[in-house]
């Protein structure tokens, strides 16, 4: 029998429809699952596809069945179980065999891995889409040894979304690059996702909108500039009736979000490169916010519940551009964030293939990529709020913003991603801003000294120095 041209080992959700991707695509795949009922099944119901998948029911089978030099896709949770597979694979491989993570590792274990690896092949790819993309075309992000990624491009870009006929599958940079761009990915998916849930309670609790007019809002704006997955999913979402009552399925999900880590890890990481991204940091604490559901409620009951309702204060065209401006910013804020690690960790990450590369396949999909796509391209360096384009959107657009957060903050609902995308704008169009303030106070206690803005030098003193 003849060999696979690739193997891929974890039948999980993202997994399974890899690799029918994989098969669907013309490659014969060998597959592997630690629980062998899932390899059984997963064969079981591959349909046609059945005869380009080979299931094997132990490691040793696994790697035999595989061509040489060997291509191997691990899709297991991020964390011990890479290491574990990693651990478990290198003896029976030959020095020329690559393996590729394709979770969602956090970049600093894709580094330390690449380390580890000693000159055998590696790399790290961020897959993005869900099980849908993976299926039928997710955005792939790579990290790690060139000649690695071009050695297994051919399947990567066959497998991967298409847009204008070119395949959202890009090489990011040595090492841990492609996880580390995953991750702002995720990020900016965060605050995304946030600053929509913001602008559906302003029609939920503000406007007293019911389900069926906030799901032909979103449509409505699927047809505009706001044109995006997640803004399409929110239609759907809002739309959608529970199965087991008939009611509005939003009424019956307690609102407490769910988070696998890799926002917070964008925000840590943020820190760790003083890259300002404020809309994706509060959209992290505002997840972690809406799990404390108790505390929320007693809150209430301390407070009392705020007044809410807008009393026609706002329109939906107001909460339609506060979202175009809140999303650039937070999209401004993940680039500048990647701009400031291709610095660091002289990675020369290409800006503008990361915007070509999320445009199709993946969660943050969205028309404005395209423009930003171009914008980046004109000018890598430049911050995206900058631009032309989005300057004039900015110009066209924030005071709607202000509008929104000043009546959102009037009437008690909480608005954390667009509020701070907002001052994230102010502060970014003060040039005289505030932090003298703070060098004066550091000096006084601690005599860290400050710069002047009439004299050079780096070591003045206020006058409690004497
Ligand atoms: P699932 O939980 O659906 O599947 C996990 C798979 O990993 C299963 O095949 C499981 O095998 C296997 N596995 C778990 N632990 C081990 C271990 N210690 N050793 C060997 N195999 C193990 O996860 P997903 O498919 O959702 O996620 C896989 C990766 O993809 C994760 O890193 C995730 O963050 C990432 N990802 C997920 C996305 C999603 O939308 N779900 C989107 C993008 C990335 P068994 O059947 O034996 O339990």
């Amino acid at each position: 029998m003849s060999k696979s041209e690739i193997g891929l080992l974890g039948l999980g959700t993202m997994g399974a429809a890899l690799a029918l991707n994989i098969a669907d695509k013309g490659f014969d795949i060998a597959v592997f699952n630690r629980t062998t009922q899932v390899t059984r099944d997963f064969a079981k119901d591959a349909g046609d596809l059945a005869q380009r998948i080979t299931p094997t029911e132990n490691l040793k089978d696994f790697v035999a069945a595989i061509a040489t030099p060997r291509t191997i896709i691990l899709m297991v949770p991020a964390g011990d179980p890479v290491d574990q597979q990693i651990a478990a694979l290198r003896p029976l491989l030959d020095d020329d065999d690559l393996i590729i993570d394709a979770g969602n590792a956090n970049f600093h274990d894709t580094n330390r891995r690449a380390a580890e690896a000693d000159g055998k092949p590696f790399l790290g790819i961020g897959v993005s889409g869900g099980e849908d993309g993976a299926r039928h075309g997710p955005s792939i992000m790579g990290g790690g040894p060139r000649a690695a990624w071009d050695r297994v491009a051919h399947i990567l870009t066959a497998i991967a979304a298409q847009h204008d006929g070119t395949a959202c599958a890009t090489w990011m940079g040595q090492d841990g690059a492609g996880h580390f761009v995953k991750a702002v990915h995720n990020g900016i998916e965060y605050a995304d996702m946030q600053m929509i849930a913001e602008v559906y309670g302003v029609m939920r609790d503000g406007m007293g909108l019911d389900y069926t007019q906030i799901s032909d809002v979103f449509e409505a704006w699927n047809n505009g500039p706001l044109a995006s997955y997640l803004i399409e999913i929110s239609h759907k979402v809002a739309g959608a009736n529970d199965s087991l009552t008939g009611a509005p399925l939003l009424s019956v999900i307690r609102d407490a979000a769910g988070q696998k880590g890799t926002g917070r890890w964008t925000a840590i990481e943020a820190q760790h490169l003083a890259a300002p991204v404020p809309a994706i940091e509060a959209a992290v604490a505002a997840r972690n916010i809406s799990a404390r559901t108790a505390l929320r409620a007693q809150g209430q009951d301390i407070f009392g519940a705020a007044p809410v309702s807008l009393n026609g204060a706002l329109d939906i065209d107001q909460l339609e551009q506060a979202l175009i401006a809140g999303k650039i910013l937070c999209y401004a804020q993940g680039f500048d964030m990647i701009a400031r690690a291709s610095d660091d960790f002289s990675w020369a990450l290409p800006l503008p293939d990361i915007a070509r590369v999320w445009r199709a396949g993946c969660i943050i999909r969205s028309v404005m990529l395209d423009d930003m796509a171009t914008a980046l391209a004109e000018n890598p360096d430049e911050n995206l709020m900058f631009s032309k384009r989005f300057a004039g959107d900015l110009r066209e657009n924030h005071m709607a913003l202000r509008q929104v957060v000043a009546q959102a903050a009037l009437h008690g609902l909480p608005m954390p991603a667009l509020s701070s995308g907002l001052a994230y704008f102010d502060a970014m169009r003060t040039a005289r801003g505030t932090a003298d303030m703070i060098q004066g106070q550091r000096d006084y206690f601690g005599r860290h000294g400050f710069m002047r803005l009439d004299r050079d030098g780096t070591d003045f003193h206020g006058p409690w120095a004497d």
